[in-house]
């Protein structure tokens, strides 16, 4: 017998049908002998209509009330599954956030999980019982409802994971699994077997929006082994897990890309210290994240130019606060541009490895692509290119690190 947490997206229980489809699921896992607690989401489109109903009747909206509407939609759904469930013979009770309890922080909109209380549920586990909980909720410090930012869902299945000490959490999606790159883009992009915690960090934060980057963090710190895997077929699916668990490492497991990215220039700012803190503190300041930064050494001594990127849909918001700032930064120019995107190649691999670098930068220039700036971590090399360029490149890098399906 194990302990299982099963998650389910929002398209998995887009409609009565489907939810039905997902109490068979749980089914065959309780027919195993199982102990299982199901997660799921609100159907699909759902959260978008009632953050809709938020947007449309104001723009600066009390966020606890946000999240009164937008938790309901969770609310639908367990109701409804554990109905199912009942419906073919399966014992099911659904819980809400606030019941079980999911404890947050008062942040809301985008809440993070402190505790949660499993006494009630360990209970209703031990007796057969199958618990049917809301993802995405939580009861926040002073007793109102919070929610954990969008797509939340995961991180509340590995938090529970984690803490019903379950043997695996299995997050049901749409896609059947962890690819090696987007397929829409490259046709012969593998599944992947096995993916490790970091790998998968990597590229949930590079925007593969597979599972919310906080769930694996989450993941990773409880090794908790998730499982991704389609509600619509029997395939296998992806294991996230530990690098020890991977026998046959590949030295570059995926290529990721983000095209939610733009890129300032400050041309001439002076080359003395305390001139990074006097650019970067303001933005910090203004919630703005920048990721890659590149100075140049200054040829005159006294003036260098500096370039970094961010989100796109920040880029207004950060020409502002330097041109307010302009004095205090002393610089000749400012010039940006939103034409780029971002393209990583990621591998556990590289630790050990030299040359996983420079077999990117030849595939690159091979196709005559230029790059704009380069950013490295232990396990990943990102360089940001010109927009037209991107599919070209995702699919000669997936190419040049013999990543394609036979
Ligand atoms: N329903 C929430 C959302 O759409 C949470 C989730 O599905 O994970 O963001
Ligand atoms: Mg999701």
């Amino acid at each position: 017998m194990a302990r299982i947490v099963m998650k389910f997206g929002g398209t998995s229980v887009g409609d009565v049908d489907r939810i039905r489809n997902v109490a068979r699921r749980v089914k065959a896992e309780v027919d195993a002998g199982n102990e299982v607690a199901v997660v799921v989401s609100a159907m699909s489109g759902e959260t978008n209509r009632l953050v809709g109903f938020c947007d449309s009747m104001t723009n600066m909206y009390d966020a606890r009330e946000y999240d009164a509407v937008v938790a309901t939609g969770e609310q639908v759904t367990i109701g409804l599954l554990a109905i199912a469930l009942q419906d073919i013979g399966v014992e099911a009770r659904s819980w809400m956030g606030w019941q079980i309890p999911i404890h947050t922080d008062e942040a809301h909109g985008k809440a993070r999980i402190l505790s949660i209380d499993t006494t009630v549920l360990e209970q209703r586990l031990a007796s057969g019982q199958v618990a049917v909980v809301a993802g995405f909720q939580g009861l926040g410090p002073n007793n109102r409802v919070t929610t954990l930012g969008r797509g939340g869902s995961d991180t509340s299945a590995v938090a529970l994971a984690a803490a019903l000490k379950a043997d695996r959490c299995d997050i049901y999606t749409d896609v059947d699994g962890v690819y090696t790159t987007d397929p829409r883009i490259v046709p012969k992009a593998r599944k992947l077997d096995r993916i490790t915690y970091e790998e998968m960090l990597e590229q949930a934060s590079l925007g593969a929006k597979v599972l919310q980057t906080r769930s694996v963090e989450m993941a990773m710190k409880h090794r908790v082994r998730v499982r991704v895997l389609s509600s619509f077929s029997d395939a296998p699916g992806t294991l996230v897990c530990d690098e020890d668990e991977i026998v046959e490492k590949e030295l570059v497991s995926g290529i990721a890309y983000s095209r939610d990215e733009a890129k300032i220039t400050l041309v001439k700012v002076s080359d003395r210290p305390g001139v990074a803190a006097r650019i970067f503190g303001p933005l910090s300041d203004a919630n703005i994240n920048v990721d890659m930064i590149v100075q140049n050494v200054s040829e005159d001594g006294h003036s260098t130019d500096l370039t970094f990127t961010l989100p796109r849909s920040d880029l207004a918001r950060a020409l502002k606060v330097l041109e307010g700032a302009r004095d205090d930064i002393n610089y000749r120019e400012l010039t940006t541009s939103s034409a780029v995107v971002k393209v990583s190649v990621i591998g556990v691999g590289m630790r050990s490895h030299a040359g996983v670098a420079q077999t990117m930068f030849r595939a690159l220039s091979e196709k005559g692509i230029n790059i704009h700036v380069i950013s490295t971590s232990e396990i990943k090399v990102s360089v940001l290119i010109a927009e037209e360029y991107m599919e070209l490149a995702v699919r000669a890098l997936h190419s040049a690190y013999g990543l394609d399906a036979a």
